[in-house]
């Protein structure tokens, strides 16, 4: 269930919505709160809204009251990457897919066992693939 990469800034605009670009494309982020997923607890996979890569899966999801969707482990290993991120006078680890690059969030070392991991990531960059569908 994974799509085409775009390889084009246009083919990006085309593929998504501006909100989506802005958060995948130029590292954006949504605000807190506000995202499609935040309280999200159906079960199933998060999918990459760029590429359709599974990235995570709902039974890592955790309330975290960041009022991002957050999670305590990729889907997989690997299907995620990162990068030290030193913007807005913080130095944070990034979050993208691994596959198409796409920005999806940061991750932090105070989540919940068993990895301690929270990666904070935009709802606009998932896209929810419920199970059993
Ligand atoms: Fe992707």
């Amino acid at each position: 269930m994974t799509k085409r990469i775009p390889t084009t800034d246009a083919e990006w605009r085309e593929q998504l919505t501006p909100e989506q670009y802005q958060v995948c494309r130029q590292k954006g982020t949504e605000r807190a709160f506000t995202g499609q997923y935040w309280d999200e607890k159906t079960p199933g996979t998060y999918r990459c809204a760029g590429c359709g890569e599974a990235l995570f899966d709902a039974a890592t999801k955790y309330d975290s009251g960041s009022g991002w969707p957050s999670f305590w482990e990729p889907a997989a290993a690997g299907v995620v990457g990162t990068e030290v991120d030193t913007s807005h006078g913080m130095q944070r680890v990034e979050v993208h897919c691994a596959r198409c690059g796409s920005h999806l969030g940061h991750v932090f070392p105070d989540g919940p066992q068993p990895t301690g991991l929270r990666y904070c990531i935009n709802s606009l960059s998932l896209q929810l693939d419920p199970a059993g569908e």
